[in-house]
């Protein structure tokens, strides 16, 4: 996590706490979409900021989209930047295909980006904060990845219903993940 996201964990969470329609259940208010809750309302503008301060990685324009171009990376696992868009606002604004630059931070609405190859190669300890939610990075929701207990190895999937799980029904202490490496690409 980076230094927005501790904040916005250690802050963001308690503001809720200052509605009078305030649940412990869940850690939520009650107050319906109708009503104006000022404090939701600050919570979800606090979070949006947080989450556009903290760098993502372009999305894949799926209008390039054919049988060997499935993603933004190439073959080498180098990113394609053409055929990225801004995970945020969908735009282009994030390259400069004339002088060859990536910007750190999207031109339209100002994302921060992570332009770093490849996958991450490192295991990820699930790992958790006081109120024992999960704040270590998380892969996609139904993303395969592999999981680890320090013994063996196995292809899981993270699952979100009420909360995460993983889809072997393991439960997430004492465990870590890694993406998955990329298929094998095989030659004519
Ligand atoms: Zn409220
Ligand atoms: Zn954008």
């Amino acid at each position: 996590m980076n230094k927005y996201q501790e904040a916005f964990m250690l802050m963001g969470k308690k503001t809720l706490t200052h509605c009078p329609g305030y649940m412990i259940t869940g850690n939520r208010c009650s107050c319906n979409e109708q009503s104006e809750c000022g404090y939701k309302q600050a919570v979800d503008t606090l979070q949006e900021l947080v989450e556009k301060a903290t760098p993502k990685k372009p999305s894949f324009d799926k209008s390039w989209e054919d049988e060997e171009t499935t993603d933004i990376y190439n073959e080498d696992g180098s990113i394609n930047e053409i055929i990225c868009l801004c995970p945020n606002c969908h735009k282009h604004s994030i390259y400069d295909s004339e002088y060859g630059v990536r910007f750190d931070y999207c031109h339209e609405c100002g994302q921060a980006l992570d332009w770093s190859d490849g996958d991450s190669k490192e295991w990820i300890s699930f790992t958790f904060d006081e109120d024992g939610m999960l704040n270590c990075p998380l892969p996609d929701e139904e993303e395969e990845i592999l999981v680890s207990d320090g013994k063996d190895v196995w292809i899981d999937t993270l699952m979100e219903d009420n909360g995460y799980y993983l889809d072997s029904g393991r439960e997430f202490r004492g465990l870590a993940w890694m993406q998955l490496p990329k298929p094998h690409v095989k030659e004519d």
